[in-house]
């Protein structure tokens, strides 16, 4: 089972990793923790990559590339795998297909967690945190029991500058413009598998499992 999970920030695509990891035990494969695991491991291409990132700039796609071969290649991708943050470009797009071709591990489905602009807007402004102790709210889904005010210690919870509506509406404008083009190429490729992720966390897995089930 080969998978790619799309989805802007605030989708639920993390959730949705953590319930199908589970349910079909294959592993979660985020380009963060393949980089790090590649640093970590001092693999050469971990160095490469290593010596761009402290030098501040962007790592190449062949280094790219190179450790995503070298994470695929790892026994435990036998029964599949979970990429989740790959490929970005469509070039990545294109070396992760020749990559699964000379595996002999073709991709089954990309699966897009799909939620509109302006409930994801609601769902990312909503957030609120105690400046005291930590705790984080949604004044939505995860309201304190007082407006406003921190459940532990009623401190005056405050939205961080990162939640706010326009830099959210910023954040997810870049993060369509990066997306649109790899969901253009995997749609045309007949990859492609929309979820309507604006329901239920359950309900929304309900639909994915039903459509891996069918693998
Ligand atoms: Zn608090």
């Amino acid at each position: 089972m080969n998978l790619i999970l799309m989805g802007l920030p605030g989708a639920g695509k993390g959730t949705q990793a953590e319930k199908i990891v589970e349910k079909y035990q294959i592993p979660h494969i985020s380009t963060g923790d393949m980089f790090r695991s590649a640093i970590k491991e001092e693999t050469e291409l971990g160095q490469k990559a290593k010596s761009y990132m402290d030098q501040g700039e962007l790592v190449p796609d062949e280094v790219t590339i190179g450790i995503v071969r070298e994470r695929l290649s790892k026994p435990d991708c036998q029964k599949g795998f979970l990429l989740d943050g790959f490929p970005r470009t469509i070039a990545q797009a294109e070396a992760l297909e020749s990559l699964l071709d000379e595996l002999e591990s073709p991709l089954d489905y990309v699966l897009h967690v799909d939620v509109p602009q302006d409930k994801l807007v609601d769902r990312l402004t909503g957030r609120r945190i105690c400046p005291e102790c930590g705790a984080t709210y949604h004044v939505m889904y995860n309201p304190p029991k007082v407006d406003g005010k921190c459940d532990h210690d009623g401190a005056e919870l405050i939205q961080r500058d990162d939640d706010r509506a326009e830099t959210v509406s910023k954040r997810l404008e870049v993060n369509v413009e990066q997306a649109q083009p790899l969901l253009d190429f995997y749609q045309d490729k007949g990859y492609l598998q929309a979820v309507d992720g604006d329901q239920d966390i359950d309900q929304v897995f309900e639909v994915i499992d039903e459509k891996l089930q069918a693998l």
